[in-house]
C-alpha cells in the first residue's frame, strides 16, 4: 500500500461518477453509495492509479523533457534544432528557461512542473529556438510562431506571473 492517506466518501447521489483527488496530503475518492466492499476497493485502487499517471504526465522526467524537445524540434522546426540535454532546474527564479547555445544544453525552470504540457512545450520551443537564434529578434519571433499556442502560453504565464507577484518575466 503507498503511505497515502486515503479518505472514501459515499454518497447517494452521486450515481455515475466515480473522482479522484488531492486534499493537501489526503486522497478523496467518491464513489457511489452501496458497492460491494470488493467492488469499492477495487474502485479506489483504480482511482488512485488513475490519479498517479495524470499528475506523473504532469511532472516529467529530465528524458521526457528531451523527448518533448526533440518532437517540437521535428515537427516546428523541421528538426534543425538538436539539444544535447534539456533539464529541470531549481535556482531559476526569475526565468522560465534558459540556454547555452555552444553546448545545445537547455534548463528548465522547476517552476513549471505541474503546469499544463502545452505551456511547458512552448518554453522548451523558446530555448530550441535560441539555439538556432540566440537574440530575441523578428527571426526568433517567426520561428517561436511556428509552434501554434505560442500566443495562448504566453498569456498563460504572464498571468501566472502576475497572480504570483512576480517581476517581469525576463528569458
Ligand atoms: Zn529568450
Amino acid at each position: 500500500m503507498p503511505p497515502e492517506t486515503v479518505e472514501v466518501r459515499r454518497s447517494s447521489r452521486r450515481r455515475r461518477t466515480v473522482s479522484a483527488y488531492r486534499d493537501g496530503e489526503k486522497t478523496i475518492v467518491l464513489l457511489p453509495d452501496g458497492l460491494s466492499r470488493t467492488d469499492e476497493e477495487q474502485w479506489v485502487r483504480r482511482m488512485l492509479d488513475r490519479l498517479a499517471a495524470k499528475e506523473q504526465r504532469r511532472r516529467p522526467s529530465d528524458e521526457d523533457l528531451l523527448e518533448r524537445a526533440n518532437d517540437l524540434s521535428a515537427r516546428y522546426l523541421e528538426g534543425r534544432a538538436r539539444p544535447a540535454s534539456v533539464r529541470w532546474v531549481e535556482n531559476q527564479q526569475h526565468r522560465w528557461g534558459s540556454c547555452t547555445p555552444d553546448h545545445g544544453t537547455i534548463r528548465i525552470s522547476t517552476r513549471l512542473r505541474g503546469m499544463p504540457a502545452w505551456v511547458v512545450d512552448y518554453v522548451i520551443m523558446h530555448e530550441l529556438v535560441h539555439l538556432l537564434v540566440p537574440s530575441h529578434g523578428p527571426r526568433f519571433w517567426a520561428l517561436v510562431e511556428h509552434y501554434p499556442k505560442a500566443e495562448r502560453a504566453r498569456g498563460f504565464l504572464e498571468g501566472f506571473s502576475m497572480a504570483s507577484n512576480c517581476a517581469a518575466e525576463e528569458w
